[in-house]
């Protein structure tokens, strides 16, 4: 196993990635990097500060004759995302990685290795070493804990920050720049109910919609799958209009930001309505199959006769949370005008759930736009109120929107080119990343995000591009050389 990492190009990146290695750092765990990283401010005389959120900050001037230059934050995040092959031993909190070099690649031994973000670390720290570079006024931010809620990111306070130009190093695919992401808002809704007997003369029959694909709900959800809760209600308000029908309980989907891929339903119908419910529920299923063929194969929607329910809601209750979920916008809901394929505003309608005593529905807004997400946010919170539910926002970040027009894209996309030869891609996300969070206490900083390529992020087979990362690297140089003038 080759474990001289110190070996490889470009030597000062490498040199603080395997120092960086050694140190133990998983999210909230992130005592140790960050005395590192002062301990090293302090031995090049770098002027510092760690802020009360715990994220270090380092601050270098220009070099001779860049002082014109727009000032550079490069920012990475300290901490790592622990996990381990089950039959691994080893302490996170305590155990130096055992990264080496694979072939073309660096990775590490049964463990994840960190290079989410250290190599953007390594990166800012060898560019903060080096007085032979040419550069404009540079910031280095270390955010803390980006892995489990983004919390340094959130804890940044404005007036921190100089420079008008903000570079993320972490992304996975060299050649990529990102320049957009999405924020989000919970919704949450909840509505108490008496419970009441069920009534005689009716039989139970267990409903559930099963098979659908699922995925992330910000990074597939221009995927257009089926969502099983808006299927649910599609079928139940169905049979309602063709029969007496009670509901005693439902339970739908489940992680917020999880597309939701079953929903189970108990309801109640007449004795003599059952064999008409179970031909509406096999009808629905074609239905549904036919709807959603070209993105899902295994939808599965069936009733079966159950043992009978004790209690059902008030049937105005029933009748209310039929109409609101499906009234409830649900997946894309616009388009992004700057990017093409870009969704940039989406619900996720995640999770329904009956308890007895309360039903509850959460759902998750995104949007690359602060006003279209508060809007849409308020559209369903209106749709929910109407059902009589209490509803409350929370979790609200910002996204950060795609401008074609940016200085540092401009910039960046000619040093690529003269480097390479040819344009990089230029994309965005519909999830949330630090650059979001960070741009809203710097409303008009200027951001790109970008990094060499990393395989398999979060998981013990993580590894990174060796030769991506000198390709990252030299791009990285030549864009503070070029920054542009202020
Ligand atoms: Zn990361």
């Amino acid at each position: 196993m080759d474990k001289n990492l110190k070996s490889l190009n470009p030597t000062l990146v490498w040199k603080h990635f395997a120092e960086i290695v050694n140190i133990p750092r998983p999210s909230h765990s992130e005592e140790k990097i960050r005395q590192y990283l002062v301990d090293f401010a302090v031995a090049h005389g770098i002027e510092h500060k760690v802020d009360d959120a715990g994220n270090v900050y380092m601050k270098k001037g220009a070099t001779a004759g860049m002082e014109d230059r727009k000032g550079i934050v490069l920012q990475a995040h300290v901490d790592m995302v622990p996990q381990k092959n089950n039959d691994k031993v080893f302490d996170f909190i305590n155990d130096p990685i055992e990264a080496y070099i694979d072939g073309e690649w660096v990775t590490a031994n049964g463990t994840t290795l960190g290079a989410d973000n250290g190599i953007g670390v390594a990166a800012i720290l060898a560019v903060l070493e080096d007085d032979t570079l040419v550069h404009g006024p540079i910031e280095g931010l270390f955010t803390a804990t980006e892995e489990t809620g983004m919390d340094g990111a959130f804890g940044l306070k404005g007036g921190l920050l100089q420079g008008e130009i903000l570079l993320n190093l972490d992304s996975e695919t060299e050649g990529e720049l990102y320049v957009g992401c999405a924020g989000g808002t919970d919704v949450n809704a909840s509505l108490e109910y008496q419970a009441e007997a069920a009534p005689e003369g009716f039989e139970t029959l267990e409903i559930s919609v099963k098979g659908c694909k699922g995925g992330h709900s910000g990074i597939q959800i221009i995927c257009q799958r089926a969502n099983a809760n808006k299927l649910m209600f599609r079928l139940l308000r169905k049979l309602s209009a063709q029969m007496e029908l009670k509901i005693a309980s439902v339970d739908g989907g489940g992680l917020r930001n999880a597309i939701p891929r079953e929903c189970v339903a108990s309801v109640l119908v007449k004795s003599s309505d059952v064999e008409s419910a179970l031909a509406i529920v096999a009808e629905f299923e074609q239905v549904a199959q036919a709807e959603y063929a070209a993105v899902e194969d295994s939808i599965s929607i069936k009733a079966q006769k159950i043992a009978p329910a004790a209690d059902i809601f008030p049937d105005s209750l029933a009748k209310a949370l039929m109409a609101a979920m499906v009234a409830c916008p649900d997946g894309v809901d616009k388009m992004s005008m700057a990017m093409e394929g870009l969704v940039q505003t989406s619900n996720n309608m995640a999770r329904v759930v009956s308890d007895g005593n309360t039903i509850k529905v959460q759902t998750l807004v995104r949007s690359s736009v602060r006003s279209e997400k508060e809007a849409l946010a308020d559209a369903i919170k209106a749709t929910l109120e109407f059902a009589g539910f209490n509803v409350v926002l929370s979790g609200s970040y910002d996204g950060w929107n795609p401008n074609m027009e940016s200085p540092i894209l401009k910039a960046m996309l000619s040093s690529y080119e003269a480097l390479y030869g040819k344009r990089p891609a230029v994309t965005a996300i519909h999830a949330g990343l630090e650059c979001g969070i960070i741009g809203s206490n710097y409303p008009g900083l200027d951001m790109i995000s970008f990094g060499p390529t990393i395989c398999y992020p979060h998981s013990p087979d993580e590894k990174v591009e060796i030769a991506s990362v000198e390709k990252f690297y030299d791009f990285l140089l030549h864009t503070l050389a070029n920054a542009p003038k202020k």
